[in-house]
């Protein structure tokens, strides 16, 4: 399909024995899109054998429309990549880090150099820009790094856990970086992070990656549910043996050792089955409020999390 801007079919790739992605198989559309999961999932590696860096044991992917094995060179031409890890030049000064990279991306010099100076003012470090980036703090480097990856306006942008080791007030710049150029400029991106508020903040679609494999997939708003399917409830009695209860009828319970679980009710279902299996059981209900689904849930019922 061409207007999906990545897909991956039946792709495994193992480092050793290590089994990082296991036939995975997904697509991306245009936009922002999360890429979610818990630290180990296979996010970085599913980037990097997109760029090419790794090779599949198996499976097909294209990106921009092109094949990833045929089309390599031109894919890695298109694509704007913020890596996790550091990505800077030890004593060379951020607008010739930038434009250096522009040129590797294929820029003529002059070009690349002034793209270096826009992308700078406009990640913010416009005023530290012939400022050797070894002596950057972490936010600044974050915000370098997503300066290189911008540098030469590519069509896709794979931002991998941007927000790591930033404070709260970078973490909220780069966001809303990201938001801006998802939202204001059109850039198509993926952008991979195991905090779900970082996705929930900035994608409006998402890829749950757990252990090698796709947990879910869709529309954020889609995988939430409707408003009132979720249930907080705190009893008094035997919690493990109610919330066995309840699982036998298909209301899933997660959270099950905070004070306050949450409950998903099926369709058809509501509170009032809730009381009901409760009366039966001799168990008290302390506290039943409908809630509203968050990324969270989503993400705790597709990982299979207690
Ligand atoms: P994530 O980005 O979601 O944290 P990764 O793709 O980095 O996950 O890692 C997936 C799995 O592959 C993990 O078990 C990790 O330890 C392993 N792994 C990643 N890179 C390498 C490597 N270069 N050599 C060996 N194992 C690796």
């Amino acid at each position: 399909m061409a207007d999906l801007v990545v897909q991956l079919q039946q792709v495994s790739v193992t480092y050793g024995k290590t089994h990082a992605l296991t036939n995975v198989s997904a697509t991306f559309a245009p936009g922002a899109v999360g890429l979610l999961g818990p630290n180990g999932a296979g996010k970085s590696t599913l980037l990097r054998a997109l760029l090419g860096f790794v090779s599949p044991d198996q499976g097909a992917m294209s990106v921009l429309g092109l094949d990833v094995r045929a089309h390599p060179r031109e894919i890695r031409r298109r694509i704007g990549y913020m890596p996790e890890t550091d990505a800077h030049i030890p004593g060379m000064n951020a607008v010739t880090f930038v434009a250096y990279c522009g040129r590797l991306a294929g820029l003529p010099a002059a070009d690349a150099m002034q793209r270096a100076h826009e992308v700078l003012f406009y990640v913010g470090l416009g005023e530290a820009r012939y400022r050797n980036s070894e002596t950057y703090s972490t936010g600044m480097k974050q915000r370098l790094k997503l300066g290189q990856a911008l540098v030469h306006d590519p069509d896709l942008l794979f931002l991998d856990e941007p927000t790591n080791g930033l404070d709260p007030k970078g973490r909220d710049e780069m966001l809303a970086l990201v938001q801006d150029l998802a939202h204001n400029k059109g850039v198509n991106l993926i952008l991979s992070s195991h905090l779900l508020p970082d996705v929930e903040a900035t994608c409006h679609h998402v890829v749950v990656l757990d252990k090698g494999r796709v947990a879910t997939h869709g529309p954020i708003a889609e995988l939430k549910g409707p408003t009132g399917r979720v249930f907080e409830l705190r009893i008094k009695g035997d919690l493990p043996a109610f919330v066995d209860v309840l699982r036998a009828h298909q209301m899933d319970c997660h959270g099950t050792d905070d004070d306050v679980m949450r409950v998903f009710v099926p369709a058809g279902m509501g509170a009032q089955d809730v009381f009901g299996l409760a009366a039966q059981h001799r168990v008290q209900v302390r506290h039943l409020r409908p809630s509203v689904p968050t990324l969270e849930d989503v993400f705790a019922r597709a990982v299979g999390e207690p």
